[in-house]
């Protein structure tokens, strides 16, 4: 690179010129743009916008968090997976209000050591809201460098150590948060996945991929494995209420509610798998099912499809502390996953007509 100082100079100007006009850029406040920090990963703008807006206002301010009970945490992130994000925000909130007087930490040592703060978070932060001169590498500004310097192979974090190479010679002394805020929105809006619109960028002149033609081949993209699972799900009434189940603490959709039941195994056929399922997981037996309803759902790594069935079962199952029968309308209380809570928007939906 000829002129580093060029390289800062027009991004910025270009990031000044045409970065979108989002929530969290309208605001100073440190938490705030930590909550749309952790937002922001692994989900779109678009998406994370009106999960924002409800955050700040049920949550404005760190204590808010940190008092909450993670029930409440989880219920508000609904929608937004990866829940583990939300069990970190309010780790981390309670630890900054004990540890650091409700205040975000300023220094990288300090952050590294909160829940959920790894280089990507920790550089967000101190960038962003302390203009700490720190390089960040998230998919957007992976790819940009990668196409930059024409570095092939997969957008994994194999060329890590020549990006952050490159980011540390090109991050200038001051601006820090426009910096690595332009390099995001560049990726984001310019030098896209697919259909890199280089006739737009700032760096077409010297793009190393956009010079060879190889823009649309770095990075190389990566199949995604996705495994199907079906699943039974058994809907209990009794009178007017239903009954719901809480996951373990640990693993996939942790601490969330759902109906009960479980995959179908090899050989099964749904109302096997379902009568086995209620004798295993309650210790109750099937007297009769009628199939209500199939729901798919596309989770990163699993597609799931769903057999929801109304059943009648003996003896009726027992409550304590992960097992509850409550009535329709306090069920949206619950945080769920999206398979249950589409289940539970039929059952309303049903119950109205
Ligand atoms: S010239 Fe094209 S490939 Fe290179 S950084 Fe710009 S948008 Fe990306």
């Amino acid at each position: 690179m000829k002129n580093i100082k060029s390289f800062s100079k027009s991004l910025i100007s270009w990031y000044r010129k045409n970065r979108r006009d989002l929530p969290w850029r309208k605001t100073s406040d440190s938490y705030k743009i930590w909550i749309s920090e952790i937002m922001l990963q692994q989900t779109t703008v678009s998406a994370v916008v009106p999960y924002y807006k409800e955050w700040v206002k049920k949550f404005p301010t760190m204590r808010s968090v940190a008092s909450a009970p993670l029930q409440k945490i989880l219920k508000q992130w609904q929608g937004l997976g990866y829940y583990q994000r939300a069990r970190n925000i309010h780790k981390a909130a309670k630890i900054i209000l004990k540890s650091h007087q409700g205040k975000i930490p300023c220094h990288a040592e300090d952050l590294l050591k909160l829940p959920g703060f790894g280089p990507y978070t920790t550089g967000a932060v101190l960038s962003i809201v302390f203009g700490v001169r720190y390089p960040i590498i998230d998919a957007n500004v992976r790819r940009v460098i990668m196409r930059q310097l024409a570095l092939e192979g997969y957008a994994d974090t194999s060329n890590d150590k020549e990006i952050l190479e490159f980011l540390e010679k090109m991050m200038p002394q001051k601006d820090m948060n426009l910096f690595n805020q332009g390099l995001m929105e560049l990726g984001a809006l310019i030098c896209r996945t697919d259909n890199a619109r280089c006739n737009m960028c700032p760096f077409r002149k010297i793009c190393r991929a956009y010079q060879k033609g190889m823009q649309e081949i770095i990075p190389e993209s990566k199949k995604r494995i996705v495994h199907k699972i079906n699943a039974v799900v058994g809907v209990i009434r009794n009178r007017n209420t239903f009954f719901i189940q809480k996951r373990g603490s640990k693993g996939l959709l942790a601490d969330l509610w759902e109906f009960p039941g479980g995959k179908i195994e090899d050989g099964e056929t749904p109302k096997k798998a379902l009568s086995r399922e209620l004798k295993e997981e309650l210790g109750v037996s099937l007297i009769s099912a009628r199939r209500m309803m199939n729901v798919k759902h596309l989770y990163t790594k699993f597609d799931v499809n769903l057999h929801v069935w109304d059943c009648k079962v003996k003896p009726l199952p027992k409550i304590d502390k992960t097992h509850r029968w409550d009535r329709l309308n306090n069920m949206h209380s619950y945080p769920m996953p999206s398979g249950s809570s589409k289940i539970l928007d039929y059952i309303v939906k049903q119950e109205k007509a």
